[in-house]
């Protein structure tokens, strides 16, 4: 049974959802502002992955990841740009949309724009004013932190200390300085009508109502990076304890961070790597390989080093793949058979909480068997297990073997074995020029 750790309960817990056989995920998007870097990355390519898995299982899973296109970040970009927000906002999600099709990433299920949920949300504000939720003041609506009393139960923060944290500044309109925006009275950028004036809602209430309206009851897997979880989660599972009375997703995932030389990426230090420019240098795939050979939940220490490291351990994975297709393909013992013990070795590294760095390990040591075995029947069940493996992953190598290729590989070998060399070599020239030798 797959067993995950559920940050609202910290702890591993069994994966039941709460319809049998069905999925239901969200996981926070991109604001389209600009091009994604590597650590935004990364839970694109972990639940990309938690789909495959899920999928493999049997389940019918409903994947929904939404792209926040009305945010002061596109709002600024757009007037340095001299263009409207919505000229930045189709760019870059267009590019979002490249990027994660790059990285071999499934595209979500439904991938939801904010602004096209702006009347729900007027909705879901005005019912959460008339139930004594939230408040209306000239500069907007705000959200009751104190109203809830599990307020924090997921971030894990201390009502009181959070209180005392929180700087007072122009906040002299909130009854309470933990209170948060749901929606904010402007005209400065795209704005929209409302009960309270012309402005544009908060995120945090997007994501909850994107759920609501989507879903229309709890969800199994609510995730995003680490960094979401406060005060981003802890604010959408606030409203929608109050609003839908449940916890919106009975599981809560977190990916860990991604940090640069072990700094935090970030734009002052000048530190942020795109994905756009590291595929320029390195196979997205290594890239990939990268992320899953460290566990979800574990902090990543890039550097140049580690990556070069990754290209390596992936072009040796490759290369060991190919040998093999060649192999059972000059053979003929191509086969959809696979090791069934191999296949549960894998299935319960992954049951446990997604322990992708074992797998690796595990891959190795099939790739290893591999390049011993000598009969070839064998050879195409341990090819065919890694394949199924590495398809679950996103990382398995793309390589096409035409019937040509094969032609020449044969005429090598005979070369050889009439030991015509001249011919053998100009036969090898051209076999590497195709990548197979
Ligand atoms: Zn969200």
């Amino acid at each position: 049974m797959l067993k995950l750790y559920n940050t609202l309960t910290q702890t591993i817990e069994d994966f039941e959802p709460v319809q049998r056989n069905k999925v239901s995920m969200y996981v926070c998007g991109p604001t389209v502002y600009g091009d994604i870097h590597l650590g935004n990355a990364r839970p694109v390519i972990f639940f990309d992955v938690v789909k495959r898995y899920l999928s493999y299982l049997g389940y019918e899973v409903l994947f929904v990841s939404n792209i926040t296109d009305v945010d002061d970040k596109i709002i600024d970009k757009a007037k340095e740009m001299k263009v409207d927000e919505k000229v930045i906002t189709k760019e870059y999600t267009k590019r979002f949309i490249e990027i994660m099709d790059a990285l071999g990433s499934v595209n979500p299920d439904i991938m939801p724009k904010a602004t096209e949920y702006v009347p729900h949300m007027v909705e879901y504000i005005q019912d959460l004013i008339e139930k004594g939720y939230a408040y209306a003041r000239p500069s907007g609506v705000y959200f009751r932190v104190n109203k809830v009393e599990s307020y924090g139960i997921l971030s894990k923060q201390n009502i009181e200390e959070l209180s005392q944290g929180v700087r007072i500044t122009l906040d002299e309109e909130k009854e309470d300085p933990k209170d948060f925006s749901i929606w904010k009275n402007t005209t400065d950028g795209m704005h929209f009508e409302s009960p309270w004036g012309l402005g544009r809602p908060g995120w945090h209430t997007e994501c909850a109502v994107m759920n609501h309206e989507i879903f229309g009851s709890e969800i199994d897997i609510h995730g995003g990076g680490t960094d979401l979880k406060f005060p981003h989660h802890e604010n959408e599972m606030a409203q929608t304890i109050v609003h839908d009375h449940h916890h919106l997703a009975k599981y809560w995932m977190h990916v860990g961070r991604l940090d640069i030389n072990n700094e935090k990426m970030s734009k002052s230090v000048g530190n942020i790597i795109l994905v756009k420019d590291l595929i320029q240098c390195y196979e997205p795939k290594a890239f990939r390989l990268l992320m899953v050979g460290h566990h979800y939940r574990q902090q990543i220490g890039y550097t140049d080093d580690l990556m070069v490291q990754f290209a390596k351990e992936y072009d040796k994975i490759k290369r060991s793949l190919k040998k093999a297709f060649l192999g059972i393909s000059l053979s003929k013992t191509m086969t959809l058979e696979i090791d069934d013990k191999e296949i549960e070795r894998f299935k319960s590294l992954m049951n446990d909480d997604f322990n992708t760095p074992n797998v690796i390990t595990q891959i190795y040591d099939l790739l290893k068997q591999m390049n011993k075995e000598k009969e070839f029947g064998r050879l195409a069940v341990l090819y065919q297990t890694v394949k199924v493996i590495l398809e679950i992953l996103g990382i398995m190598p793309y390589y096409e073997l035409t019937d040509d290729t094969l032609s020449v590989y044969r005429a090598w070998e005979q070369a050889r074995t009439d030991k015509d060399y001249q011919r053998a070599d100009l036969l090898r020239a051209q076999l590497s020029k195709r990548g197979w030798m």
